[in-house]
């Protein structure tokens, strides 16, 4: 195994991770027996394979359809995502992202082009149920993967 590391720099939002991807509890019968025992019968384990019929498990609960990994290939509405990866506590939505994989520079230099950028990231950041002021901010990012 290999670890790798990505730092970007981002104009955007901290999100916490609960906000992208949630947890939720989910139920799976381990029994392949045909016929099936009856789910919702007072049995713990089947009777023929032994197996736990109602086995609760926490699973991911992907708010925007996609995996943290995805997410920041594909972004969200257009606005870049970065993941603090298998550190996992935040993803930063950026009005702009830069990495060091970028052939070229990403700058910022003029302030009405960043203006309006600005107002549309926080409208759609409203919409989303995500805007936090107090979270908005120039990031450095260090993503994580091992
Ligand atoms: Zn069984």
């Amino acid at each position: 195994m290999s670890r790798n590391y990505y730092a970007y720099a981002i104009i955007g939002l901290r999100v916490p991770k609960d906000k992208i991807i949630g947890t939720v509890t989910k139920h799976r019968n381990r029994c392949r027996c045909e016929p099936q025992t009856d789910p919702m019968s007072e049995q713990k384990f089947c009777g023929n394979c032994g197996e736990i019929l109602d086995r609760a498990y926490r699973a991911d609960d992907l708010k925007f359809g996609m995996d943290g990994w995805d997410l920041c290939k594909e972004g969200i509405r257009g606005w870049p995502v970065a993941y603090d990866g298998d550190y996992g506590r935040y993803f930063y939505i950026g009005i702009r992202k830069a990495s060091d994989g970028d052939k070229k520079p990403v700058d910022v230099r003029d302030t009405r082009t960043m203006d309006q950028q600005e107002n549309k990231f926080k409208s759609d950041m409203v919409e989303l149920g995500l805007w936090d002021p107090d979270e908005y901010g120039l990031w450095a990012v260090l993503q994580g993967s091992w």
